[in-house]
């Protein structure tokens, strides 16, 4: 009989800030019943949530069943930056551009269809630009290195046709508040979304139309007849076919052993500031920056109705087990303070409210986990860093598959070659965490 059983569940460090700081929300159901579907998906991510939408969109007569491990917004889709980038984003790049001009014209492309099925749920979730703003980001310098990056990127936009602004210190400070920064560059495209209210409305938008089950872990899942049953600790679903959407976990029910890399970034978010504190830190209500150097510290300032706030991302592991430790998460946190204090050291008595860390999953060629894996088992898997776009994207693309046979953006990722070997424990280990520490080490005050 072919069976898998999953090796291990997620395992979460640290509360999802972002979803920490908006009202509680009521918990969908477990799974607690058996039940039939057409169609299972597994994880309830920007992939899972972006393929049931879009197979409710192309055959509204299929009966869908979507089950979380977690509850929604908890997982890693409720605990990133919030960056939904439509432009080349090479994390082990210099300076983020991609593979060459054609290849990166395609990339965008496909980012901005994301954007575009993202803009729809926004429309019809009515989400107001406290959860979802298009309005682009920096890409900030804080060293010559980057103000040389940043020159490099604009060159490459260039090329591209696409727009972009450049700012000088002075401008950044006015911008921010910080007077950290050398640099930036402002391109227009990206969307910054407020990732759990995103999720949240997304799944109780969802959860209208199709079985939504949060709590729900799948452990295991079985050939039975010409279809599948999909095993959870309290019930089960027959269905005709699966869509594994649990992004670095499609290796824990054994599938792409030793290829996916499981990567940990850590966050903090800080308490509301107070309206003294706004004043000394002077600049927009809210703004959005990348680093010039890949490696750098990603900043965000937020104000709604959550409060005014600033986020700091930096820090990064590799871990095969795809969970991290509280110990890491601290360690991470006296970096991020450190950070801050660089930043904004006219803001000496900001605390931070909420840390956390994440879990993501990258490929060493960049290649991602898509298409069909077994009879009726498919996957839409490893977002190599960009998971809100490219996890819609391939959401869309894994739907698109089943219901029509296939697509463009199915294509797209069906192209790509596998994702290779890495190398045997410990040296895996050993070779990612060196190099990420190389690489952060060299990224500086970036
Ligand atoms: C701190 C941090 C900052 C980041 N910043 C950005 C950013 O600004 N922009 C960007 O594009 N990306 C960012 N990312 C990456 C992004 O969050 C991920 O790439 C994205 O969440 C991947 O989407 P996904 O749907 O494929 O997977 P996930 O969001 O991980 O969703 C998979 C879901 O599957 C569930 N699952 C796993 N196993 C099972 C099981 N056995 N049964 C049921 N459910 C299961 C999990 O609980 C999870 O909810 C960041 C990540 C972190 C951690």
């Amino acid at each position: 009989m072919t069976a898998f059983t999953a090796k291990r569940l997620p395992r979460q460090t640290g509360p999802a800030g972002w979803n920490a700081i908006l009202p509680p929300q009521p918990t969908l159901p477990r799974l607690e019943q058996n039940t039939t579907a057409d169609i299972t998906i597994v994880g309830g991510g920007f992939a899972g949530l972006s393929a049931a939408r879009r197979l409710q969109q192309l055959d509204s007569t299929l009966k869908v069943v979507l089950l979380e491990a977690g509850r929604f917004a908890e997982g890693s889709a409720g605990r990133n930056s919030g960056f939904m980038i439509d432009l080349p984003h090479d994390l082990a790049s210099d300076n983020y551009a991609g593979d060459g001009l054609e290849a990166d014209r395609a990339t965008i492309a496909l980012n901005r269809r994301a954007i575009a099925f993202a803009t729809d749920v926004a429309h019809d979730c009515d989400l107001t630009d406290e959860t979802f703003d298009p309005c682009g980001k920096f890409n900030a310098a804080a060293t010559r290195a980057g103000d040389r990056h940043n020159r490099e990127f604009a060159q490459h936009l260039e090329q591209l046709g696409e727009p972009y602004t450049l700012y000088d210190r002075q401008q950044m400070q006015e911008i921010t508040g910080s007077p950290h920064y050398t640099s930036g560059l402002y391109a227009p495209g990206t969307v910054m979304i407020q990732p759990a209210g995103y999720v949240r409305a997304l799944s109780s938008h969802l959860a209208e139309k199709i079985d939504l089950f949060e709590n729900s872990p799948v452990t295991a899942f079985e050939k039975q007849g010409s279809g599948w049953l999909v095993k959870t600790r309290d019930a089960q679903a027959s269905t005709g076919r699966i869509i594994l959407a649990n992004n670095g976990h499609l290796e824990s029910f054994g599938f792409f052993e030793h290829r996916l890399m499981h990567i940990c970034l850590y966050a903090s978010m800080t308490e509301p500031l107070t309206p003294e504190q706004i004043k000394t830190l002077g600049g927009l209500p809210r703004w959005s920056v990348t680093p010039a150097d890949p490696m750098g510290t990603s900043v965000r300032r937020i104000s709604g109705s959550y409060g005014d706030r600033l986020l700091i991302r930096t820090c990064s592991s590799f871990h095969p087990t795809i969970e991290t430790s509280p110990m890491r998460l601290r360690n991470a946190g006296w970096v991020h303070d450190r950070k801050f204090r660089e930043r904004f050291p006219h803001l000496p008595d900001v605390r931070m409210e909420h840390r956390w860390a994440g879990m993501l999953c990258l490929s060493r060629n960049g290649s991602t986990a898509f298409g069909e894996l077994e009879n009726g088992v498919f996957s839409a898997c490893c977002q190599n860093g960009l998971g809100i776009a490219r996890g819609t994207l391939q959401g869309m693309g894994v739907a698109e598959l089943l219901t029509k046979g296939g697509s463009d953006i199915a294509d797209h990722f069906l192209a790509q070659p596998m994702p290779p070997r890495l190398p045997p424990e410990p040296f895996a280990s050993l070779g990612a965490n060196s190099y990420l520490i190389w690489k952060e080490w060299r990224s500086g005050k970036e």
